[in-house]
Formats: structure tokens, sequence, C-alpha cells
């Protein structure tokens, strides 16, 4: 029911790549399945994402509110 898995688009082949963006702000770097290129966050981009993401979560918690 809740869908938590997102996909970003692979900078080399475009092929959408799975990833849990906790773990992108941890971090974590993840493998493309079409090229095998490696994508991640660099050290700054980490803390844009990071209120993007809690920015996002904070939209999300007031739709699930509503839609009760
Ligand atoms: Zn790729």
């Amino acid at each position: 029911m809740i869908q938590s898995e997102q996909n970003i688009p692979c900078p080399v082949c475009k092929t959408g790549i799975p990833f849990d963006p906790r773990q992108l702000v941890m971090g974590t770097q993840f493998v493309c399945p079409g090229c095998g290129a490696g994508v991640g966050l660099a050290m700054e981009s980490r803390e844009l994402v990071d209120k993007a993401l809690t920015a996002f979560e904070m939209e999300r918690a007031k739709l699930a509110g509503r839609s009760k």
C-alpha cells in the first residue's frame, strides 16, 4: 500500500534506478540496473536533499491526515 520506493534516472542510460531516499541521504551509492553506473550524492548535496525530503515528508503527512 505504501509506495516508498522511488526512482532516479540514470545519468548515463536514463534507466530508472530504484532507491530509498533515506539511504541516499545517508550517502549510500546506488547502482544502475541497466549499465552498472554508480549514483550517489556528493556531501554538499546531502544537506539539500535532506531538507527537501523533510519538506516532502511533512507534505505527505498533511495529505495523509486530510484523506482520513
Ligand atoms: Zn545506467
